[in-house]
């Protein structure tokens, strides 16, 4: 059993660790947390281990009636692997307790890439990561584009990247973040870092990204125009080859799915938790091939995408699988693919 610990219990480290403790070759060590809020009555709910993050906020634990296992250095000391999702820039300020107890960690995507040895997306370069100490999880707008460029390079070449990515102006539970009635171009300056990012993965892709904020919290839309170096006679050999990818989930137009509000509800009524969509929605009828060019649209549900890719990120890091086998574990385990 693989013995993961998981620091920071917010959107992204909540999701972690209900993945980590759906595997099988995985124990979830426990969580560690700044403060005793609601996410902490939900952690004691699950049964998991409470570390608080900050000594010094111990007591407001004990205040709260919350007991704990003990303080976050306890957590990294007794786990195989940390996972790291507290905010942007914190990560690489808790990489020196990592390397203190010589436990591996992965970090998020709101952290530069040079935190780590490599930037990992489970799908396109998974061997990197392997016996690897510090691995970067890409954001998710950067996993969504990576496990759509994966297949496409294999296929058929890729000569050049566009996408202008619509991204949601925060997630539901971000009270304070905007625009509420407003278009913004953000960043304003072309093209957007998110490119480069995705160069994090593949180095070599000629890739140009634009961004806006838009006030939604639902999910991001990709508009993604791909120009192929062998491109494929049909927009259907494109269907057949993206539909055979575990994690994208080709749309189908009789679903009468129209937007991020009915991907969302779609999920919620599958049973999902959370209404979680891991896979990358493209909508199946704007798939479409014009001369060397593809075009397509596809929703990236911002808050749990990069959730299965964690959970392969440990396997790479404890070299207890290879990518297809991680993929299908992960892939069972959470019941992916609806
Ligand atoms: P969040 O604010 O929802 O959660 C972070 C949690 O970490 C909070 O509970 C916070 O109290 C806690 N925390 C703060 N300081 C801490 C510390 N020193 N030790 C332990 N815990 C601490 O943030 P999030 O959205 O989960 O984002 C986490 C990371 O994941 C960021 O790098 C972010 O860029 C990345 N990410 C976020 C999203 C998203 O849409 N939410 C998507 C992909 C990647």
């Amino acid at each position: 059993m693989i013995r993961v610990g998981v620091n920071g219990y917010g959107t992204i480290g909540k999701r972690v660790a209900d993945a980590v403790n759906a595997q099988p070759d995985m124990d979830l060590v426990g969580v560690a947390k700044t403060r005793p809020n609601f996410e902490a009555e939900r952690a004691v709910e699950r049964g998991y281990d409470l570390y608080a993050a900050i000594e010094g906020r111990a007591h407001r634990f004990e205040d709260a009636g919350i007991e704990l296992a003990g303080l976050v250095d306890e957590l990294v000391a007794a786990s195989d692997v940390v996972v790291d999702a507290t905010p942007s820039g914190v990560g690489a300020q808790n990489r020196a307790l990592y390397e203190e107890y010589d436990t591996p960690a992965l970090y998020q995507g709101g952290e530069d890439a040079d935190v780590a040895e490599t930037s990992f997306n489970a799908r396109a370069n998974f061997a990197d990561a392997v016996g690897a100490s510090h691995v970067r999880v890409v954001s998710c707008n950067t996993t969504g584009l990576s496990r759509l460029v994966a297949p496409l390079r294999e296929a058929y070449g890729v000569e050049k990247v566009r996408a202008t990515l619509v991204r949601r102006g925060g997630d539901p539970a971000q009270t304070g973040r905007g625009p509420i009635n407003d278009i913004l171009p953000n960043p304003v300056s072309l093209p957007s870092h998110h490119g480069p990012d995705v160069n994090t993965i593949f180095p070599d892709l000629d890739i140009d990204t634009l961004g806006l904020k838009v006030p939604a919290t639902l999910m991001h839309v990709h508009s993604v125009n791909v120009t192929l170096t062998e491109p494929p006679t049909s927009a259907d050999d494109v269907r057949d080859l993206l539909s055979a990818e575990s994690r994208l989930w080709l749309v189908d137009p009789d679903l009468g799915i129209d937007g991020a509000g009915k991907l969302k509800e779609y999920a919620l009524d599958a049973g999902r938790p959370r209404g979680d969509v891991w896979e990358n929605a493209v909508w199946s009828e704007s798939i479409t091939v014009e001369g060397d060019d593809l075009y397509l649209f596809q929703a990236i549900h911002q808050e749990s995408d990069v959730v299965p890719e964690n959970v392969d990120a440990v396997r790479a890091v404890t070299g207890s699988a290879d990518a297809a086998e991680s993929i299908a574990r992960t892939n069972e385990a959470l019941d992916l693919g609806f």
